[in-house]
């Protein structure tokens, strides 16, 4: 997924980002740069928007030893 970057609409709820306190996701890309993922209003929507889509599920970088 991607972001259009001419869009100032926040990825989770589509309100315009820049009336708010934005916060930026990116992801490493494959030659080495970053890629936008999603922009949201501030992190109330950013935190929304990971836990609506399971973003987190089984990505927690604790190491089991069990
Ligand atoms: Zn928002």
């Amino acid at each position: 997924m991607s972001v259009d970057e001419s869009s100032d609409e926040c990825t989770y709820c589509g309100s315009d980002v820049t009336r708010h306190d934005p916060v930026y996701v990116a992801e490493d890309a494959a030659d080495g740069g970053r890629v936008d993922v999603g922009q949201f209003c501030n992190y109330a929507c950013l935190v929304q928007y990971v836990e609506e889509e399971g973003l987190t599920e089984g990505a927690c970088c604790t190491v089991d030893l069990g």
